[in-house]
């Protein structure tokens, strides 16, 4: 028998973003748990914006466990937030209501900003700005980068990868102090769990830096020329990798037309300041695709048309800030409304 460290996580009661907790118990078992072995748990939801004070106990049921490289004996495990009777999922808990398919894969392309003292890391500290944007991108040498992004994001990579996470990869991107990591996963939940647990994992990694991670999608505002930070959720469905068709992506991109409202209103807060037709985005209003095109909603790779328009899609569209969970649902929910042969 050993002591593990279990860290619940769960997301929050806050509007329109939902904030990451976690807190820590300690139990004991012969072997690393499973998920099955994992007992509820509960947490005071007065404090989380998910219960009035008068009857405030909510709970906590464990839904996935990933290993904690970072302590001895130390797992992360993300939690669904249930009313007091322990089966009623929480109003904020989109979790258990999303729609779910192991055979649809994401790939979810997450950009941020690493912040010091209010300031994207290697903004002049007083205010104003750095050279422009132009040498950032993939950039190397402390002029580009500066002396800690770099740790930072090559820590985080290793504890994703610690973690059995479907870390995909690092780019430095356009914005000085900007940065993307890339989750993969099959199935919505598994894949939207991974991107929850990946920035966890960066935010509390940056703790020791004094560094916050500011997922805003245009926190420098929409008035300068700096880029916002997206979330690109590239997907594919088994009917599209292996099936497909010119006429079958057509339909698709229909119903993608169709309901741009309803994506829209998913994936992530003041996506008007970030979906302005500038800096590699198309205006938040209008629907459109195109083949390696990154002025496009959607992105049509080229290795899908070459395929006879079969493979994965990026919908250019979801922020920073938005929920993995809720991005996938309402692309399956779209990818539905298309009939297959
Ligand atoms: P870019 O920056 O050029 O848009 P990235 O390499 O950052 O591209 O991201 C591509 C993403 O596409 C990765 O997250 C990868 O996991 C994902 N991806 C690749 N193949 C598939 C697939 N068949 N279904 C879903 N996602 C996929
Ligand atoms: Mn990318
Ligand atoms: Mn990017
Ligand atoms: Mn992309």
């Amino acid at each position: 028998m050993a002591k593990y460290k279990l860290e619940y996580i769960w997301l929050d009661g806050y509007e329109p973003v939902a904030n990451l907790r976690g807190k820590t118990q300690v139990k004991e078992f012969d072997s690393f748990p499973k998920l099955e072995e994992l007992p509820m748990w509960g947490f005071d939801g007065s404090s989380t914006r998910q219960a009035e004070g008068h009857s405030s106990d909510c709970m906590l049921k464990p839904v996935a466990v990933f290993p904690d490289s970072t302590k001895k004996n130390a797992a992360l495990v993300v939690c669904e937030v249930m009313m007091p009777d322990g089966k009623t999922p929480h109003r904020t808990n989109a979790r258990a209501t999303i729609l779910d398919d192991p055979d649809a894969w994401f790939g979810f392309e997450q950009e941020y900003f690493l912040y010091k003292d209010g300031v994207p890391l290697g903004f002049p500290p007083g205010g104003g700005y750095p050279p422009p944007q132009g040498k950032y991108y993939t950039g190397v040498g402390y002029e580009a980068v500066g002396e800690v992004a770099r740790e930072i994001v090559d820590k985080h990579l290793d504890l994703c990868l610690d973690a059995g996470i479907n870390h995909e990869g690092i780019n430095a991107e356009v914005a000085k102090g900007q940065w993307e990591f890339q989750i993969f996963g099959k199935g919505s939940k598994k894949a939207a769990d991974q991107m929850w647990i990946a920035r966890y994992l960066l935010m509390r990694l940056c703790e020791e830096y004094g560094v916050d991670v500011n997922f805003h999608c245009k926190p420098l505002g929409a008035d300068v020329d700096w880029n916002g930070s997206g979330m690109h959720s590239n997907f594919s469905t088994k009917y599209m990798r292996e099936v497909g068709g010119k006429e079958y992506f057509e339909a698709l991109m229909a119903a993608f037309d169709k309901y741009k409202n309803e994506h829209i209103a998913v994936y992530g807060p003041d996506n008007h300041l970030r979906l302005t037709g500038l800096h590699e985005t198309q205006s938040i209003d209008k629907f459109n695709y195109g083949v390696a095109n990154r002025g496009a909603s959607v992105r049509v790779p080229h290795s899908f048309v070459k395929g006879g328009y079969r493979g994965y899609l990026e919908d250019r569209r979801p922020n920073s800030q938005g929920d993995p969970y809720k991005i996938a649902s309402r692309i399956l929910q779209t990818i539905a409304t298309v009939p297959t042969k």
